[in-house]
């Protein structure tokens, strides 16, 4: 059973990437779960255009889905090293007979959540778009490309940094596909055979709880296949731990917990799949003076009791440069004096500073001191 993804698109057979693109983008919206909540056949809709534009957005699956309908029999992706036909690698539509559809047959959530975060706008990733991966129902076959993981690390930078932006390295030691066995974990012009333990699915089930758990074979790394020698570079896993150093460019004005998204920075592929990518959350230093809520600063300046009832100048400091604030006579503990346009300059429009007033009570007065406080007491 197969689909008319043109026909699903509203394109035609020799339709450009930037139309197959726009069709989508267009249907995806109009279709798109959280806009259609409860709706059956807009989901199914929404499914349909989503496997479809997988398809025929990538170069290779759209040339084997072309041969398919040419020559007819089922469409195996072209990511396995099974390739066309069948084999240990791909996907096979006619195991989805029952309609049910399954994001990881298409190469994994990754492509999606990139689809639809440049679409919407949105990191909500997967979790939002209803139903799309069922695990458990009906039983792989063959093994499929699979996205490596996300990696994430924190990165700190200074307060003056996060204000002014920067450029930062960091070190990173992670895995990357194995070049002497290009991934595969075989010792290259060894032979390979279907995995003993997975029986070549590349997935291994067991029941926790009722429910079946699928989970990527140990044996061969969810490969299905294990080869008659190992790799020596990487003792048959696929990957190897690389150095790498690794600029990131801190945006202005950035916030603390932004996160910045390093694509295919991230744990390599399975069987031809995406790299993951390397998410870096964003830490902003405490300054001892500056505190920072979107464009506004707020600061704050201790004055004593007589300052406050007088009136005086005070050095206040402002991200650029140091003032000379007038603080009027009768200045109330908690005031804050705004300083107009002293905030942080962005796209334009720029914030104000915040100056609150604390008032110090000294917790020890000489006795001169004393002696005049005791005098304004019985002034006042
Ligand atoms: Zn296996
Ligand atoms: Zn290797």
């Amino acid at each position: 059973m197969s689909k008319d993804y043109y026909n699903i698109l509203g394109v035609a057979e020799n339709a450009s990437k930037a139309d197959i693109k726009k069709s989508f983008r267009t249907l995806a919206k109009k279709y798109h779960p959280d806009r259609n909540q409860g709706d059956k056949t807009a989901e199914e809709k929404f499914k349909d255009i989503s496997e479809a534009y997988d398809v025929l957005n990538d170069e290779k699956k759209r040339q084997q889905y072309d041969m398919m309908r040419k020559y007819g029999g089922s469409y195996a992706g072209a990511s396995g090293p099974g390739g066309f036909g069948g084999g240990a690698g791909g996907f096979d539509f006619s195991n989805m007979g029952n309609g049910s559809f399954r994001a990881e047959d298409l190469g994994g959530f990754g492509s999606f959540a990139d689809i639809f975060s440049s679409i919407f706008g949105s990191h909500g990733g997967p979790g939002g778009m209803g139903g799309q991966a069922r695990p458990g129902r009906g039983q792989r076959q063959q093994p499929t490309a699979a996205r490596g993981n996300d990696l994430a690390l924190k990165l700190e930078v200074s307060f003056e940094e996060s204000i002014s932006g920067v450029k930062k390295t960091i070190a990173l030691n992670k895995p990357e596909s194995c070049k002497a066995c290009s991934g595969t974990g075989a010792e290259p012009g060894s032979s390979q055979q279907s995995c003993p333990q997975c029986g070549g699915r590349g997935t291994i089930s067991t029941a926790q709880g009722g429910f079946s758990v699928s989970r990527p074979c140990p044996r061969c790394l969810g490969r299905g296949i294990t080869p008659g020698q190992t790799c020596r570079v990487c003792n048959g896993t696929g990957s190897t731990k690389v150095k790498k150093k690794v600029a990131v460019n801190i945006p202005t004005a950035v916030e603390d917990g932004a996160k910045i998204r390093l694509r295919g920075l991230g744990n390599p592929g399975r069987n031809g799949g995406q790299n993951g990518d390397l998410l870096v959350t964003v830490t902003v230093k405490k300054h001892q003076q500056f505190e920072r809520k979107g464009q506004n600063i707020y600061t704050s300046v201790e004055l004593s009791y007589p300052q406050a009832v007088l009136g005086c100048k005070v050095p206040v400091k402002t991200l650029t440069k140091t003032i000379s604030l007038s603080i009027p006579a009768g200045t109330e503990h908690g005031t804050k004096l705004r300083l107009k346009g002293m905030g942080l300059a962005l796209n334009g429009t720029k914030g104000d500073q915040y100056v609150e007033i604390n008032i110090v009570v000294p917790k020890k007065v000489r006795a001169k001191q004393k002696k005049i406080l005791e005098e304004l007491q019985e002034e006042l």
